[in-house]
């Protein structure tokens, strides 16, 4: 239920919603807009709610959280291949563990889960890359993360096949509600009061149906670059000191409006959804051939199962993402060289009983060169992005939103970002997923 009140110069309608406050349109002025009520636009507001900043949350469909958020399968782990984003995960899992306090949202649940995730080699060549790699994690403090031989790994995870010759676990790693996480940062943001540490000043609004069409930017030529002065929307224009773009797969298109060009490549990646499975071990991890990317891991009474395969070409942002039958059938028939059969046994018994339910949804992960987002100002003054996370959104969504807000409020030294926009880039042997 809502309730109706009046805002700003303009006398704009409030109204707030399960605890978020909406706006018709726009207020006539800001510190801060952002663009995407994802959870990434939606963590965004949320720290800059804390440190002061009031903002508006610029969101072209009718409900938060409604495109790639809801996709994921909202899982989050500790195990990167390089300490940065190692630690900027880890930063977002220690608010998730304490979300309630720290948002002051008592008894908010984001449904967060730790079984851990299990990465499974079949090959020689796969094993010694997992050895290598979890030495080191061990050497940057991560030290939960396991290597168990092939039958440690079946004594403890007995649906695994006996071709798994190796695996890497960490038991702490684990998964939560996406969309849960996404709409209680926008009413602890919408409710700045309630957040321990607040210092006043600050809060957000959101505007739904309201999609960003341009920036305004000043018109002399500050150096080679002008500086954004406001955002102009399908429902109407206002000043804004800063900008933060937080468009997931709109992010380099939105950037272009900027006169920014940004490398993000939108690539298409799919959900299936098995919503009863009695095969699946309530309490198994997240569970993942290496050499695939081919994962599963426990959702609803049942599974959710993905593949994201390293050679899927990149294509435009979209608004509604096709799905592909094709595609399930490579992760569920035993033929396939992707098939979850490959690690599981489980899945030859679900493909024999041939009766199980599923549906597909579809999103896009946004890649950059290095796989990593790209976090903070930009060459255009006023601009900051908050995006490129490929599939790390959910996780790394309060790390990397904190360091944006930071950066803008100039407490954190650009140069030390290793995410700034114009690192250079160092292509990774492999994490696609
Ligand atoms: C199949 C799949 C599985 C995934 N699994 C995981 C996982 O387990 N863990 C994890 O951490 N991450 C995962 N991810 C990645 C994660 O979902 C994303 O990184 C994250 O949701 C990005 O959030 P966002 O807010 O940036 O983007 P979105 O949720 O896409 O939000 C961006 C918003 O911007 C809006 N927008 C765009 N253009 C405009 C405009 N011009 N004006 C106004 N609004 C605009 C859009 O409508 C949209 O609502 C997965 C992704 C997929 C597709």
């Amino acid at each position: 239920m809502g309730a109706v009140g009046r805002y700003g110069s303009r006398g704009v309608s409030i109204r707030t919603d399960h605890g978020v406050r909406y706006l018709e349109s726009p207020p006539s002025t800001v510190d801060l807009a952002i663009v995407g009520g994802g959870v990434v636009g939606a963590a965004t507001a949320f720290f800059a709610a804390r440190a002061g900043l009031r903002s508006v949350v610029l969101e072209k469909r009718p409900r938060l959280a409604t495109l790639t958020t809801p996709v994921s399968t909202g899982a989050f782990r500790l195990q990167f291949d390089n300490q940065e984003e190692l630690e900027l995960v880890r930063e977002g899992v220690e608010l998730f563990d304490a979300f309630a306090e720290r948002t002051g949202l008592d008894g908010w649940d984001l449904g967060l889960r730790r079984h851990g995730y299990l990465f499974a080699s079949l090959s020689e060549g796969s094993a010694e890359r997992a050895q290598r790699l979890v030495e080191r994690q061990h050497a940057w403090g991560l030290t939960d993360v396991e290597l168990l031989s092939g039958d440690e790994a079946r004594y403890r995870f007995p649906y695994l096949t006996p071709e798994v010759r190796q695996a890497r676990f960490r038991a702490h790693d684990g998964w939560l509600h996406p969309r849960r996480l996404a709409l209680g940062f926008a009413v602890a943001a919408s409710h700045p009061e309630r957040i321990p540490g607040y210092s006043g000043g600050g809060g957000a609004f959101f505007c739904v149906d309201t999609e960003v069409l341009a920036f305004q930017r000043d018109e002399r030529p500050r150096g080679t670059t002008r500086e954004i002065t406001g955002v102009a929307t399908s429902r109407g224009t206002f000043s804004a000191e800063h900008v933060v773009i937080a468009a997931g797969p709109f992010t380099g298109r939105l950037a272009a409006l900027a006169g920014l060009e940004l490398e993000i490549r939108p690539t298409r990646r799919q959900k299936l959804i098995l919503p009863e499975l009695p095969e699946i071990p309530p309490h198994a991890p997240m569970t993942i051939d290496d050499e695939t990317a081919a994962h599963w891991r426990p959702g609803l009474n049942g599974c959710y199962a993905l593949w994201t395969e390293a050679d899927t070409p990149s294509s435009e942002p979209l608004d509604d993402v096709p799905i592909s039958t094709a595609w399930a059938f490579g992760l569920l028939d035993p033929r396939s060289d992707h098939s979850l059969t490959r690690v599981s046994t489980l899945w030859r018994d679900v493909w024999e009983r041939g009766t199980a339910d599923w549906f597909l949804q579809a999103g896009q992960y946004e890649y950059t060169p290095d796989s990593r987002p790209y976090l903070g100002p930009t060459p255009v003054p006023g601009l900051s992005i908050n995006g490129g996370y490929s599939g790390h959104g959910i996780m790394a969504s309060a790390g990397g939103s904190r360091l944006v807000v930071d950066l803008l409020l100039r407490r954190v030294d650009p140069a030390v970002n290793p995410f700034r926009v114009d690192r250079p880039m160092v292509k990774r042997e492999q994490d696609v997923l």
